[in-house]
């Protein structure tokens, strides 16, 4: 199912020791903890390599803490034990690596952040993780999946669907506008908007919207705003009750 990233190459990637080559001889590293590293230079060079580790950190301890338990509730909803899951924007695979030790099904995550698929893969060995740019390609063969996760990551219309089986799932979150609005302030509404970046490739199956709070200590309101980078500048984080609250989009492909 992986393929090689390279534009003009794309054949399947074998693994061969501590690394992953195609036939045409383009190899790429394995890394200690097991995640596979497809970036290429141009990558590195981008502006938004994603996570950083401090943010990585302070996400896992957010979600270990239980604060996203509702949203990884809502996610477990939709999936099935024979689904074949690729997770596009993994972070440092909670959603994922959860569910699929819960569920059984095959997992299949990646990000462009190394800090957050490093986090993964040390904590669930069991799944597949790539350090990849899927938004420029998504490294795994056409019609590799049942199912693709979107959790409040960037979108490849195109990509999601050709790595997709026919018929098969795309469930899409996007903050809702009452997301984290004690920190930030009220946000857009993105559904629309949302709906429109993939028309042409899935139609719409259902639309809900999970809110929950949580009593949150000032070490974990830090934690948010690192998550979110925005670190308090003057005052420290005060202890205080914060809203999250995503809208998710359960998508099939056409
Ligand atoms: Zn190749």
């Amino acid at each position: 199912m992986l393929v090689c990233p390279l534009a003009d190459c794309h054949l399947p990637l074998l693994r061969d020791g501590q690394r992953v080559v195609c036939e045409r001889d383009h190899s790429f590293d394995i890394a200690r903890s097991g995640y596979i590293n497809l970036l290429q230079s141009q990558d590195r060079r981008s502006r938004e390599p994603g996570d950083s580790a401090a943010a990585v950190k302070a996400r896992r301890r957010l979600h270990d803490r239980g604060v996203t338990q509702p949203l990884l509730n809502a996610i477990g909803e939709i999936t099935n034990a024979d689904d074949v899951v690729l997770d596009a924007g993994c972070g440092d695979g909670f959603y994922l690596g959860t569910l699929a030790r819960q569920t059984g099904f095959k997992a299949h995550g990646v990000d462009i952040s190394i800090p957050a698929v490093d986090a993964a893969a040390k904590r669930f060995p069991e799944n597949e993780w790539i350090v990849a740019n899927a938004d420029r390609f998504v490294p795994y063969s056409d019609g590799s999946f049942s199912l693709v996760l979107s959790i409040t990551a960037r979108m490849n219309a195109g990509e999601f669907r050709r790595v997709l089986r026919d018929k098969g799932r795309l469930l899409v979150a996007v903050p809702a506008p009452d997301d984290l609005i004690e920190l930030r302030g009220a946000g857009r509404e993105r559904v629309s908007r949302t709906l429109q970046t993939f028309a042409r490739h899935f139609k719409p199956l259902r639309q809900s919207r999970v809110t929950t709070t949580a009593e949150l200590d000032a070490a974990a309101v830090e934690d948010i705003l690192l998550s979110i980078y925005r670190p308090m500048q003057s005052q420290p984080a005060q202890a205080m009750r914060v809203t999250l609250s995503l809208d998710f989009l359960l998508l099939e492909a056409i």
